[in-house]
Parts: C-alpha cells; structure tokens; sequence
C-alpha cells in the first residue's frame, strides 16, 4: 500500500492559526507584540527570499518584524553592533541572522553576540547546550518542525529504531537530540558511514539531511518505516528531496513529500519561538 503523505503545508497552516490566536492573546493580556528581527548581510537572492518570506509571516500571524539589510561589505564590527543594538531594543524578542554570512564575517562570533533568550534559531551555545542537557530554551527550527511532523501525525517516537542521515549542527544532530530526549533508539549516520543501507534498513523512523538529491533509494527503506526527508536540492529546475520519493512511498508507512513537507515547517517553528521569547 503506498505510504501516507505527511503534508507539511496543512500541519503548518494549523499551527499558524494557533500562533496567531495565542499572538492576540499576548496582546490584549499583557500589550506586548511579539518582534522578529532579522538581519541580512549581502545581496543573495535565495537569502533575500527567505528573508521576505519570514516578514511575511510575522505580519500573517500580527507579529512586529524589522528588517536589516545590510550591504555585503559591511564590516564585522558594524554587525556586532546591530546585533547588541537589537539586544536591549524591548521591541523586539527575537533575533535572527540570515546565515550565510559574508566570508569576512565570522559567523560564530556574530552567533554568540545574540543574546541567548533571543536566539530564535537556537544557534547560540547556551540553547545547544540546555538541548543536550534538557533544559528548556530555544530549539533550531527545522529539527522542532521534523518532531512536529512526527507528533501531529500521530507517529509515536518512543522505544523506535530512529535513524538520522546527516549530522550537522542546524539539522542532523539536533533532531537526533529531539528523538533521543523523546526515548527513541537513535543512530547518526554521515558521509563516512559504512553500509549506510544496514542502517537505514533497520530504521522505524528515517530522517534524511544531507542535501544529495535522491540518495535515499527505495531497497533502503524498511518496510512501513515513516519517512521525513528534510533535503532541497534543484534537480533539472524541480525541487526534490534527499528520498527519491516515489519508490520509498511504495514501502514507508508514512512519508513527507519535497516540497510541502518540511519546509513550510521552519518559518512556523521560527514564529513560535518568536511568540516562546515574548511569553
Ligand atoms: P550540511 O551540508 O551541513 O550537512 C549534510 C550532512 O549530510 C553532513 O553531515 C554530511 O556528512 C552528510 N552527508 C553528505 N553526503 C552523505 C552521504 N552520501 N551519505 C551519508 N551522509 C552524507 O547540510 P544541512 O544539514 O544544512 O542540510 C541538509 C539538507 O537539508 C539540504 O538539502 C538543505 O537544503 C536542507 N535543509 C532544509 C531546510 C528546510 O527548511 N526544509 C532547512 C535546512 C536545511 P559529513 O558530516 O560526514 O560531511
């Protein structure tokens, strides 16, 4: 039977309407509205986009947003600046630099200046670290949107088999922290992974992240295995994920397409923590 597809842009229009009512709730109780600043260095036109796409949704749900653009020769310091600027502004609750930054740019220094209860993106090493220990704070948003995925399509995680492909430090092993802190069994594949399939094969839950268009074939799937590919790869002008999706369909149980999967998940993981740092 072919697998049920977890549609990522229906779960995320749920949550949006949540945020948005819980958005008017801050408002009429305490007069606060939640404010997203993003800064954006340099003229990349895919950063560009997904910079007007997250003001575009702040102002959707009755968020305050404020844009930075910055020209691409803008010097660190200047950014470090803005940065400690937006940190006292009572305005604004959370913080995000659109990554990546300019060469001359160093991207860890910039991260590290967020103050860490803004730090909508979960980059800073104070909210890596409360991840791995347990604590509460913010959680990087395309790993929360994978859980989502998971928990609102009724996939129980607990006691499963999980396998993530992919360990960086924005996807792969924070969703691997997410499945072990929710008592899966977890294993981290990577490019240095021998017999990638043995594990694949063994996985009840599969997150794929590494960006190689189609990489994950059908024969690597187990049987009714629920699917989550977090891959964007532009394949022939198509967008496609790291799951070559029509034969892994015809064996997961569960499996979430590309596009309209994941990545409507991430702007809305970003609301919610915006709407998390003004509570
Ligand atoms: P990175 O390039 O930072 O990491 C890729 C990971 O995949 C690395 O850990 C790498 O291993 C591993 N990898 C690469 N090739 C293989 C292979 N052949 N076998 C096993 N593992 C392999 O990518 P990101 O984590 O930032 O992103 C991954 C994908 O997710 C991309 O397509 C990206 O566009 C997409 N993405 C989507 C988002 C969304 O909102 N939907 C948000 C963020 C990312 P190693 O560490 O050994 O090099």
């Amino acid at each position: 039977m072919p697998a049920k597809i977890i549609d990522g842009k229906a779960i995320a229009s749920e949550i949006r309407e949540d945020i948005k009512r819980e958005v008017d709730a801050v408002k009429k109780e305490k007069g606060i509205i939640p404010g997203l600043a993003v800064v954006l260095v340099g003229e990349d036109p895919a950063s560009q986009t997904y910079v007007r796409n997250k003001e575009k949704a702040c102002q959707k749900v009755g968020m305050y947003s404020e844009v930075y653009r910055l020209p691409a020769e803008t010097t660190q310091e200047k950014v470090l600046a803005v940065v400690d600027e937006l940190n006292q502004n009572p305005k604004i609750h959370g913080i995000l630099v659109q990554l990546p930054l300019p060469d001359h740019i160093d991207e860890k220094a910039v991260i590290n200046a967020i103050n860490p209860d803004k730090d909508v993106d979960g980059f800073h090493p104070v909210n890596v670290g409360k991840l791995y220990i347990g604590d509460p704070g913010f959680v990087p948003c395309t790993p929360n949107g994978v859980i989502e995925l998971l928990e609102r399509s009724g996939v129980a995680i607990k006691g499963k088999e999980a396998v993530v492909v992919g360990r960086s430090n924005i996807v792969g092993k924070p969703v691997a922290q997410l499945l072990l802190a929710r008592h899966a069994t977890v294993t981290i594949c990577h490019s240095r992974t021998s017999d990638l399939a043995s594990h694949t094969r063994r996985a009840e839950i599969l997150v794929v992240a590494t960006g190689r268009a189609k990489m994950i074939t059908g024969d690597m799937v187990k049987e009714g295995a629920v699917v989550i590919d977090v891959g964007v790869n532009r394949v022939d002008g198509k967008l496609v994920g790291d799951v070559d999706f029509d034969a892994a369909s015809q064996r997961a149980s569960a499996i979430t397409p590309v596009p309209g999967g994941v990545g409507p998940m991430t702007i809305t993981m970003l609301l919610k923590n915006t709407l998390q740092a003004a509570q």
